[in-house]
């Protein structure tokens, strides 16, 4: 058993607020006591995060830099560490937590370029002796909330890009895998960077409004579920913040006839599995095209089938538990109603038990066609291991299914034909698109988002996006006439003679 605090000012704090237990998912039970905060917790590290934010403005870019080269080697030479608090709590393998964290590092790789990026504008002469110039500022303090399925990664989406463009950054991470990002601080400190310009703050919902409210906070970016991110967006909006707020998803694959079925199948069960479908970018709807229909259920039934559930760090696992026992039995819940509405369960994951984790939130790999295009278990978000597989006649009809649904956070086409893909990116209205690549997250130098329901607010997240989001931008003119030179005034507009 152990304690997570809340780190600020480069030390842990228990703060005020009261606790709550933090559970291992493959087991039920609990691991540790997480200290959660108030609106008092949020006060202090915005007054700490302030103080250091104005020293740290002022720090070069090359010595910015050099930290964060520092806290890359840190980060590959603790990921054992830091994978293992997250297996612990999360419930992922082990193997599916070390990939996070490299997924998270190319956020960092970027952001040690922050050099390049950072470089403002110049024209000379935009009129006769008068010269304009561009540069970025760093916003102030700004705040992240993040969600428990990639406790180092999402997190990572943020905090290199804020803290090297020069600000000071507070994290709230999810309550239910808090561990991971007291590591990252601790070695941020190691690192060299100054108390104060990275600090975690815990909790829930009165952490999360006391931030979104709170009048030192200049910008909050947020990842969740989509009505969470609905209330931090208008919450913090309300505020006077810069926002962007990262929702849900209930992304598509479309499997056309003429794809290499056995791939897409085994495509889309890593898609639809891996992490037990607790991805924003997982793939928790194939729609098969004419006659790939009866092809793919086969060989989807025969990768499901194949796929061993346990808890994480058993390095035998492909398929982990779910975060709770109310993910597990929603799962369920949504199966069973599928069935009762006509479905046919292909393959069933209800009452799976893992032999010696009897406790452990698992269900098993799920398969569920002949559902109504209407029916909750397919318009819903599952979150969970569940595939649901829909048919269509063609290419047409799978584009009209894709573009009803209310989110739009990514998708992919599997095909040979290139005509079909790239009438699929032009018109498909989702963030990101994979063309026979199932989850189409983009790396770190590009930027992440979705479009719908599955974003609130202008930019995506890392990468230039992300470099836009936590800076201003100023536009200077200037003239430097001689002493002895003698200007003429105007009332007119000038007109850059
Ligand atoms: P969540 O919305 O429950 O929680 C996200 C954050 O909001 C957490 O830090 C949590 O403490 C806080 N929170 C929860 N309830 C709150 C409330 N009532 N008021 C204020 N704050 C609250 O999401 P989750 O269950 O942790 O994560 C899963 C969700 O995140 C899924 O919907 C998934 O699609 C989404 N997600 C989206 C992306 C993306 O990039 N679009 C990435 C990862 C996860």
């Amino acid at each position: 058993m152990y304690d997570v605090t809340h780190w600020i000012a480069g030390r842990p704090e228990e703060g005020t607020g009261a606790t709550q237990p933090i559970l291992d998912p493959a087991t039920g039970d609990q691991v540790g006591t997480l200290h959660l905060g108030d609106a008092a917790t949020v006060d202090r590290a915005v007054e700490i995060g302030r103080a250091a934010q104005r020293d740290w403005a002022q720090v070069s870019l090359s010595k910015r830099t050099q930290i964060l080269y520092r806290m890359r080697q840190l980060m590959l030479e603790n990921v054992e560490e830091i994978a293992r608090a997250i297996t612990r709590e999360h419930g992922k393998t082990i193997g599916d937590a070390k990939g996070e964290i490299a997924r998270g590092l190319e956020t960092l790789e970027f952001a040690t370029s922050i050099t390049q990026d950072l470089k403002g504008g110049f024209s000379e002469n935009v009129s006769t002796g008068v010269d304009a110039h561009t540069m970025r500022q760093p916003l102030g303090v700004v705040a992240g909330i993040t969600p428990f399925n990639f406790p180092a990664m999402v997190p990572f989406w943020m905090h290199p890009v804020a803290i090297a463009t020069g600000n000071a950054f507070i994290l709230k991470p999810s309550e239910r895998d808090p561990s991971a990002s007291n590591i990252v601080a601790r070695l941020y400190q190691e690192a060299g960077l100054p108390d104060g310009v990275f600090q975690v703050v815990h909790g829930g919902k009165e952490t999360v409004d006391a931030l979104c409210e709170h009048p030192g906070i200049s910008a909050v970016s947020f990842v969740g579920s989509t009505p969470i991110a609905q209330h931090v967006h208008r919450v913090a909006s309300a505020a006077g913040k810069r926002v962007q707020a990262l929702g849900g998803a209930n992304n598509h694959a479309v499997v056309m006839p003429d794809a290499n079925i056995e791939f897409a199948a085994g495509q889309i069960a890593s898609g639809a599995f891996g992490s037990a479908g607790e991805r924003c970018m997982a793939v928790p709807v194939a729609v098969t095209v004419g006659d790939a229909h009866e092809p793919f259920l086969a060989a989807i039934r025969a990768e499901a089938e194949k796929i061993v559930v346990g808890p994480g760090e058993d390095p035998s696992t492909d398929m982990p538990p779910v975060i709770t026992k109310d993910a597990r039995d929603r799962v369920i819940r949504m199966t069973d109603e599928a069935e009762q509405a006509g479905g046919t369960i292909v393959v069933d994951g209800r009452g799976l038990v893992v032999e010696g984790h009897e406790n452990g939130n698992f269900v098993g790999p799920t398969v569920i066609t002949d559902l109504d295009r209407g029916h909750s278990t397919y318009t819903d978000e599952v979150f969970g291991p569940l595939l649901v597989v829909m048919h269509v006649n063609n290419f047409d009809e799978a584009l009209e299914l894709v573009n009803s649904s209310p989110f739009g956070n990514g998708t992919a086409i599997f095909t040979a034909s290139g005509h079909y893909a790239r009438r699929y990116q032009e018109e498909v209205q989702v963030g990101m698109i994979g063309i026979n690549v199932p989850i189409p997250t983009p790396v770190g130098y590009y930027s992440f988002g979705g479009w719908k329901d599955s974003l609130f607010g202008e930019h995506h997240a890392h990468g230039p996006e992300a470099v836009s989001f936590y800076t201003r931008q100023k536009a200077i003119t200037t003239r430097w006439p001689h002493q002895d030179e003698h200007l003429e005034s105007s009332m007119s507009f000038p007109t850059h003679d």
